[in-house]
């Protein structure tokens, strides 16, 4: 298996677990972008949102809900970013789809 977010689903890459249930696996990026910087993904292996089927749609919702679960337990009462690049003009550097949470300080728009 080669995709680098299944081996650390499967724990044979390591990562720091923020929250995890059934459906989805949630770490710290390892190249934190803000205080609080974690990765959302679903355990099955989806490559972007532009490869998702209807049939993912609950999926997709629970890495939302998941995102905003994290956010209440890290304390980001002020507000935060959620992410999700696709494909390459999307900035998109690892094909298994993923949403980033960034909190812990103010998050300037327009992204680059
Ligand atoms: P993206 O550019 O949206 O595909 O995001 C991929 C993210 O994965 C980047 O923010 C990377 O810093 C992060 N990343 C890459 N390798 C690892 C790793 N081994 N553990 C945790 N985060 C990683
Ligand atoms: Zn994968």
């Amino acid at each position: 298996m080669s995709c680098l977010f299944c081996r650390i689903i499967d724990g044979s890459i390591p990562s720091k677990a923020v929250y995890q249930d059934d459906k989805c696996y949630a770490f710290a990026d390892i190249r934190p972008q803000a205080p609080v910087h974690v990765l959302v993904v679903p355990r099955q292996h989806i490559t972007s949102i532009a490869d998702a089927e209807k049939e993912h749609g609950a999926l997709m919702g629970h890495l939302l809900w998941a995102a905003a679960e994290i956010a209440r337990f890290k304390g980001l009462t002020s507000g935060y970013r959620t992410v999700i690049n696709t494909g390459e003009d999307g900035g998109q550097t690892v094909d298994h789809v993923h949403v980033h949470l960034l909190g812990g300080r103010p998050l300037t728009w327009p992204p680059g």
